[in-house]
């Protein structure tokens, strides 16, 4: 993980270390039917995985530019975009919900900013 996403937050950009550990954040939430796939997580450190909570991934990526941070933008599209296609081989019923939760990154993008972010609906 920290070989493919670098050793800072993708949010953020900090760099982990023992007081600031890095956590493994979900591009799809797990409340949207998102898994433990590989693709589907990256490496960000505790407070923005915990400010970010279920809101979509790009809708973060969005809240983050505002506050003039520099995330990692090439590897939450790109793994965003692999989480997608990995989602797309998973059952039915998991793709159902997820697609729901508006699967496609192109999509997410449009209707992200409208997006409110609720784990358990
Ligand atoms: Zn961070």
């Amino acid at each position: 993980m920290a070989k493919r996403d670098g050793d800072r937050c993708v949010w953020c950009g900090c760099s982990f270390s023992d007081e600031n550990p890095s956590t493994l954040d979900h591009l799809i939430p797990v409340g949207w039917g998102g898994r433990n796939y590989f693709e589907n997580t990256v490496l960000a450190c505790e407070p923005c995985n915990h400010r970010r909570g279920c809101s979509s991934a790009l809708f973060f990526l969005y809240l983050c530019a505002e506050e003039g941070l520099v995330s990692n933008k090439e590897t939450i599209k790109r793994q965003l975009a692999l989480a997608s296609e990995r989602m797309k081989k998973a059952p039915l019923a998991e793709q159902k919900k997820a697609r729901q939760k508006m699967l496609d990154p192109h999509r997410l993008l449009r209707a992200g900013f409208q997006y409110s972010g609720n784990c358990h609906v």
